[in-house]
C-alpha cells in the first residue's frame, strides 16, 4: 500500500490510495485514467471521495492465473479499505455507521460504458437498517439497497435481459410496481415500496441464477472486483478494443471509493458535464443534472435531465443548477477551470451533491466531435494552457473524417416528421432498423441504415458502429448514444421523445395534427445530428464546412511536417477535390479506371482480343484521343505538382465482355464470329489472375499498350505546356521484380517519349520510375534503382505477396487472425512492421545507396492510416499518397510523426 510515495512492501504494490489531499503518484498505465484522475484530482485538492485503485497489472495477473486474485492483493486492499474508514468516519459492514463503497473499471484509455460498475455496495439487510438510522432517512437507506442488488444482480451474477429485444428484468419488476402503485417516477416509490422491491429483486436473482445475493460485504466487495476484471473481457469490450487498437494486455484497474449520495433528498442530486461544447467545442460548461438521483440515471435515459446554465433553453428549462443551487454551481465552475488548466485538456467530469455538498467523482478528457477538437485544440493554444505542437498531437487524425463528410444540402425539402436533441453532428440517409443484429444483416446486404432504439446500452457496440446513423426516443446529450455515436463521428439524435417504438412490429409512430406516422423497418430516414432533425425520405446531401479554426490548425500542421502528402486520384474532378483538402501532387493515378468508360471500353476490348499487331494496334489508335485527353485533364488539375500515372496494371480478362450481347457486339467489329471471339476470351482466363498476366508483364507481352499511354501523356504535356500550364509527369511502370524488366520498358518509355517531343518540338522534364510492390523487389531494389528516378511502394500488392494472403478473399479468416491475437491489426489497413515494413526499410537503403536522391513514397492504401504514416517518416520516405478525403488526415498525422521524432 502506498501514500504519498512511501511503500510498506517490499514487493511492487498492488493497491494505492488516494483521498483528503493525498495520493501517491504512480504510472497511468497501472492506475488507469480513472485512478490517476482520481488521486491528481486528490492532490490539487478537489473534492474527491477516499477510495483506492488496484492496478490494470492485477488484472493482468488475474487472467493469466486462471482467474484468481493474487495472494497478496486481500491484505493490500484491507489497508487500502481502513484508510478509506479513518477518512469518512464509517466502517465498511459495520451496523450503525456502515460505509458504502462504489467499484469502478479504468482502464489507460477512456472506453465509455464498456465496463462494468457497481454502486452502493457493503448494503445487506443489518447494514440497510443501520444506514436508515444513522441518516434518519430510510427511504433513502433502502432506495440505496434496491439500487445495489439490482445493480449486483446484474453485473455480478448475470442477470439481465435474455435477448437484445428482452425488457431489463428489474426493470420489468420495477415498471410492474410503478403500475400497480399508479406512479410515473423512481421518486414516488415509498419507502414499503423500496422494501418490498429488495425482496422482489433478491428473488428474481435466486430464481434466474439459483443462487442467494450475498449479505456478506467481502464476498460482495471481492464478487464485484472480479466481476469489473471480468468486464475486461465482455464481448463488447473486446469489440470496442479491436475498433480502436487498443491492446488486450492493457487491462484495467479497479477503483473502489466510497459513495457519496446524490439521492439523499432534493438537496442532492448528481450530473455530468464537459468542460466545453463537445459538439461545437464552444467554450462553455455544458452538462445536464437530475435532483435526487444516483450514478447511472443521467445517462440512462430513464428521467429527462435538467440543464447546467441558466440559459441552456431546453426542453426543463428554468431549472438549472445556476439557478437552483448558485453556491454548488461556482464551485463547480471553479473545479472545471482547475481541471483544464491541470490536465491541459476539455474534461468529462461526474459530480454528485449530497446535502448541498459538491463532490467530484470522475475527470478524463472527454470525447468529442472532430469540429470541437479543433476548435478546442486552437483555443487552448490561444488561452496558453497548451503549445502549438502539444495541441497537434491532442488531435485524432482520424476525426477529422467527420468535418470533411457530407451535410444535408439547405432548405431540405423533405418533411421533418420529428426532433431531438443534435447529439453528434453529421448527416446520415439509410433504412430504418431496430436492433444491432439487424444492422448487421441489412449491411451485410449492401444497405445503408440507421439504427433507432429506445436508447442505447454497451452490447449495441457493433450494430451502431456498422450504422450510419443513430436515432433514439429517449437520453439526453450524454446519453450512451450520444457519448459513442461522438466518439465513432456518426451522427446522432438523441432524445427524440415523439417517438414510439414497437419493436415487436418493427416500426415507430408519431402523433402529429393529421393523426399518426408509421415507419416501419426497411423505410428510408435521414438525420441531421447538427439539427436534431428527423427527416422522412432521402434528403440531398452536401459537403460539409469546417470550423473557422481548421485552417489555423492545418497551418500549424504544415509548417510542422516534413513528408509531402499527394493524392490517389483517377480522375479531374478527385484531383481538384484532393487540391483543395492539401494535396501536393498524384501519387498514383490508375489508369485503367479510365479504359472502363462507356466511350471506350469497346475498344479497349478490341485491342485485348486482336488476332494481330495490326488490330491491336488500330484499337489502340482508336484509344489514345481518349488517354490524351484523360490526361491533360488531370494534368492540369494539379498544375505546379508532380503526377505519378501508372501505366495499365490490372489482368486483360478484367475487361472482357461479359453478356451474351457484349460478345456478339464484339464479333461483328472485329469481324470474326462468336466462336471464335468466345475461345480468344477463354485463352484470356488466369487461374490466378493476381498473380498472372498484370503489370509489367503485360508490356513485355504488348508494348504497344504502354507506347500509346506514354505517347497519351507525353502529348498531353506538350499541349498544356503550350498552354503555359506547369506539368509534372512522373511515369510509373507497376509490378517490376526485375531490373532486367524495368530497363527494357524505361527504354521504351524513352524512346517514344523521345519520338513525341521531336515530332512536337516541345521539351518537357518527366520522370520514370516504378512501383515496388514484389518482395523481389525489395530484395534487389539497388540493382532496379539504376533504372528508376523514383520509387512508389504499392504496399497492397507488397502485403498481398509478402504475407501470400489474398487481398481480395483476406476478410474470410482474418477476424479469426485478430480475434485470436496471431496478428493485432488488420496488415491490409496498418502497415506490417516486421515483414513488408522490414522489406521496404531494405528497399528504401539499397535504393538511396545506389542512388542518393532517388524520390520514394507509397501510395497503396496504408497512405492514410496514420500508424502507417508515421512509420514512413520513420525511415524517410519522401512522400506518402492517400485517397482525397483522407489527405487531410495524412498531413495532420505527418505532422505529429515529426513533432514525436523531433522531441
Ligand atoms: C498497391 O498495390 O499498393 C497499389 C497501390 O496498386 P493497386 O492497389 O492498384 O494494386
Ligand atoms: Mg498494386
Amino acid at each position: 500500500m502506498v501514500v504519498d510515495g512511501t511503500s510498506d512492501l517490499a514487493i511492487e504494490p498492488m493497491v494505492h490510495s488516494f483521498g483528503d489531499g493525498r495520493a501517491s503518484s504512480v504510472d497511468r498505465n497501472l492506475l488507469g485514467g480513472k485512478g490517476s484522475g482520481l488521486a491528481e484530482m486528490s492532490r490539487l485538492g478537489i473534492p474527491v471521495p477516499p477510495g483506492l485503485t488496484i492496478t490494470t497489472d492485477v488484472c493482468n495477473a488475474y487472467f493469466s492465473d486462471q482467474r484468481r486474485f493474487p495472494s497478496e492483493l486481500a491484505d493490500q486492499v484491507l489497508l487500502g479499505l481502513k484508510q478509506i474508514e479513518d477518512i469518512s468516519g464509517a466502517t465498511f459492514g459495520d451496523s450503525s455507521n456502515p460505509l458504502l463503497l462504489s467499484v469502478r473499471s479504468g482502464a489507460r484509455v477512456s472506453m465509455p460504458g464498456m465496463m462494468d460498475t457497481i454502486l452502493n455496495l457493503g448494503l445487506n439487510d443489518e447494514t440497510a437498517e443501520g444506514l436508515a438510522n444513522a441518516t434518519g432517512n430510510a427511504r433513502f437507506a433502502y432506495d440505496s439497497y434496491r439500487r445495489f442488488v439490482q445493480m449486483y444482480g446484474d453485473v455480478v451474477m448475470g442477470v439481465g435481459k435474455l435477448t437484445e429485444t428482452d425488457h431489463d428484468p428489474f426493470e420489468v419488476i420495477l415498471n410492474a410496481k410503478k403500475s400497480a402503485r399508479n406512479i410515473q417516477h423512481d421518486t414516488d416509490f415509498s419507502e414499503s415500496d423500496l422494501r418490498e422491491l429488495v425482496v422482489e429483486f433478491k428473488e428474481l436473482i435466486v430464481l434466474r441464477s439459483g443462487e442467494s445475493f450475498p449479505e456478506d460485504v467481502t464476498e460482495q466487495l471481492w464478487g464485484a472486483i472480479g466481476a469489473v476484471f471480468e468486464s475486461w473481457e465482455t464481448p463488447r469490450a473486446v469489440s470496442y478494443r479491436s475498433m480502436n487498437g487498443y491492446s488486450s494486455d492493457w487491462g484495467t484497474a479497479v477503483n473502489v471509493q466510497a459513495m457519496v449520495f446524490g439521492n439523499f433528498g432534493n438537496d442532492s442530486g448528481t450530473g455530468v458535464l464537459f468542460t466545453r461544447n463537445p459538439s461545437t467545442g464552444e467554450n462553455r460548461l455544458f452538462g445536464e443534472y437530475l435532483i435526487n438521483a444516483q450514478g447511472e440515471d443521467v445517462v440512462a435515459g430513464i428521467r429527462t435531465p435538467q440543464p447546467l446554465l441558466r440559459e441552456s433553453g431546453t426542453s426543463s428549462g428554468g431549472n438549472s443548477l445556476e439557478e437552483l443551487m448558485p453556491e454548488v454551481f461556482a464551485e463547480l465552475a471553479k473545479a472545471c477551470d482547475l481541471l483544464e488548466t491541470s490536465f491541459h485538456d476539455m474534461q468529462d467530469i461526474e459530480f454528485t451533491m449530497q446535502q448541498g455538498k459538491l463532490w467530484i467523482l470522475q475527470a478524463r478528457s472527454g470525447k468529442r466531435s472532430g469540429a470541437a477538437m479543433v476548435k478546442i485544440c486552437a483555443d487552448l493554444v490561444e488561452e496558453g494552457i497548451l503549445s502549438q505542437s502539444d495541441a497537434l498531437n491532442r488531435l485524432d487524425p482520424n476525426q477529422l473524417n467527420e468535418m470533411l463528410h457530407p451535410v444535408f444540402k439547405q432548405p431540405i425539402e423533405h418533411e421533418v416528421i420529428a426532433s431531438g436533441l443534435a447529439a453528434a453532428p453529421g448527416a446520415a440517409v439509410g433504412v430504418v432498423v431496430f436492433s444491432p443484429t439487424d444492422v448487421a444483416r441489412l449491411v451485410s446486404e449492401g444497405s445503408d441504415v440507421i439504427l433507432v432504439r429506445d436508447e442505447t446500452s454497451p452490447e449495441d457496440i457493433d450494430g451502431m458502429n456498422l450504422a450510419k446513423g443513430i436515432l433514439t426516443a429517449r437520453g439526453g446529450m450524454t446519453s450512451h448514444a450520444a457519448v459513442v455515436a461522438r466518439g465513432m463521428g456518426l451522427p446522432c439524435v438523441t432524445g427524440c421523445n415523439d417517438l414510439r417504438i414497437d419493436y415487436k412490429n418493427s416500426r415507430f409512430s408519431i402523433e402529429g395534427a393529421d393523426g399518426t406516422l408509421v415507419v416501419k423497418e426497411g423505410d428510408v430516414i435521414s438525420i441531421d445530428g447538427g439539427t436534431g432533425e428527423v427527416i422522412l425520405g432521402a434528403a440531398p446531401l452536401m459537403e460539409a464546412v469546417p470550423p473557422a479554426e481548421y485552417d489555423k490548425i492545418m497551418t500549424w500542421v504544415d509548417a510542422s511536417r516534413s513528408l509531402k502528402i499527394r493524392a490517389n486520384a483517377d480522375t479531374p474532378d478527385d484531383a481538384r477535390k484532393a487540391r483543395e483538402f492539401g494535396a501536393e501532387g498524384i501519387g498514383l493515378c490508375r489508369t485503367e479506371h479510365m479504359f472502363f468508360g462507356s466511350d471506350r471500353i469497346h475498344s479497349v476490348r478490341k485491342m485485348i482480343l486482336a488476332g494481330d499487331n495490326v488490330e491491336r494496334i488500330n484499337a489502340l489508335e482508336e484509344l489514345l484521343p481518349h488517354q490524351r485527353e484523360d490526361f491533360t485533364g488531370i494534368l492540369r488539375a494539379m498544375s505546379g505538382f508532380p503526377v505519378t500515372i501508372r501505366l495499365l496494371d490490372p489482368p486483360l480478362h478484367e475487361f472482357l465482355p461479359q453478356s451474351r450481347s457484349e460478345i456478339e457486339h464484339l464479333a461483328v467489329a472485329l469481324n470474326i464470329s462468336v466462336t471464335e471471339l468466345t475461345s480468344r476470351v477463354h485463352a484470356l482466363e488466369e487461374v490466378n489472375p493476381m498473380l498472372g498476366h498484370r503489370g509489367v508483364r503485360l508490356a513485355v507481352t504488348y508494348p504497344e499498350i504502354y507506347e500509346m499511354q506514354t505517347r497519351a501523356i507525353i502529348e498531353a504535356a506538350c499541349d498544356l505546356t503550350s498552354e503555359g500550364v506547369d506539368v509534372e509527369p512522373e511515369i510509373m511502370i507497376p509490378l517490376v521484380g526485375l531490373g532486367s524488366e524495368l530497363e527494357q520498358l524505361r527504354a521504351l518509355v524513352q524512346e517514344t517519349a523521345t519520338t513525341v517531343l521531336l515530332e512536337r518540338g516541345c521539351a518537357i522534364d518527366f520522370l520514370v520510375g516504378t512501383m515496388i510492390e514484389v518482395p523481389r523487389a525489395c530484395v534487389v531494389a539497388g540493382e532496379i534503382s539504376e533504372h528508376a528516378d523514383f520509387f512508389s511502394f504499392g504496399t497492397n500488392d507488397l502485403t498481398q505477396t509478402t504475407f501470400g494472403f489474398s487481398r481480395d478473399d483476406v476478410g474470410k479468416f482474418l477476424p479469426d487472425y485478430l480475434e485470436k491475437g496471431i496478428l493485432v491489426s488488420d496488415p491490409f489497413v496498418q502497415i506490417d512492421r516486421p515483414g513488408v515494413g522490414g522489406l521496404i526499410v531494405q528497399a528504401v537503403e539499397a535504393g538511396r545507396k545506389q542512388k542518393p536522391n532517388l524520390k520514394m513514397g507509397i501510395c497503396g492504401e496504408h497512405g492514410g492510416d496514420p500508424s502507417s504514416i508515421y512509420f514512413c517518416h520513420s525511415i524517410g520516405l519522401d512522400y506518402v499518397s492517400a485517397s482525397p478525403y483522407r489527405v487531410p488526415i495524412a498531413r495532420l498525422a505527418a505532422a505529429q510523426a515529426a513533432i514525436e521524432f523531433s522531441i
